[in-house]
């Protein structure tokens, strides 16, 4: 395991993008390079389990009352609402997997970003990952099958007031070939490890 720090890749993107396929692809490759180098955050949200989500799992499914006591004690870094519910992201667990040098990928709303980026400075980096045309992101968000007519524009004008926030962010990867935009993901992890603010030590340490 590496001295440094790890790093929290902190992404976010409009629904339908493929952030989780992209972010899959990603972990797969940074666990083939190193194993054990990718630790993983599980969210504590208010929504209810779906399917086969078990607690502790996919995310701690708890209260609202829960949660907001776990906001007054310190145990939350960032948090947000998304339709209706509460989701944040542990403290403790995230700042013992960055201490050991592994590397957190987070699939996170655009404020939980900025916030992690707030929080943690030169340890995170963030990413908007856009779609190559907004058409392609419609035929995605119709491809899930289910949605009504009225729920796909409701998504796409979500998506479209979200994509005007990608200047937020410091990179921006558009999710064309998911392969691509994982190699690209890869790329912007390696140049943000080798920023000279990162290894001032490593110059130091030769004179
Ligand atoms: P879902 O209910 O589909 O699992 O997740 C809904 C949204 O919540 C997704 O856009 C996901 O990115 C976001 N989300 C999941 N966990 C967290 C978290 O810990 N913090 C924030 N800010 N957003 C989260």
């Amino acid at each position: 395991m590496s001295d440094f720090r790890g790093l929290i890749v902190a992404v976010s993107g409009p629904s339908g993008v493929g952030k989780g396929t992209v972010l899959a692809r990603v972990e797969q490759l940074l666990e083939q390079a190193n194993p054990g180098s990718v630790g993983h955050s599980i969210s504590v949200t208010t929504r209810a389990p779906r399917g086969e989500e078990k607690d502790g799992v996919e995310y701690y499914f708890r209260t609202k009352e829960e949660f907001e006591q776990m906001i007054k004690d310190g145990k939350i870094v960032e948090y947000d609402k998304y339709v209706e519910n509460y989701y944040g992201t542990p403290a403790e667990p995230l700042a013992e997997m960055v201490g050991k040098g592994q590397d957190v990928l987070f699939d996170i709303t655009i404020e939980g970003s900025l916030a992690l980026n707030r929080k943690f400075d030169v340890d995170t980096v963030t990413i908007f990952i856009l779609p190559p045309t907004m058409e392609v992101l419609e035929k995605r968000l119709r491809g899930r099958g289910t949605e009504t007519e009225d729920k796909i524009m409701k998504r796409l004008d979500q998506a479209r007031s979200e994509i005007r926030r990608a200047g937020e962010f410091e990179y921006l990867v558009v999710n064309d070939d998911v392969d691509k935009a994982a190699r690209e993901i890869l790329a912007i992890i390696t140049a943000e490890k080798l920023k000279a603010s990162k290894n001032i030590n490593t110059a130091k340490e030769l004179l």
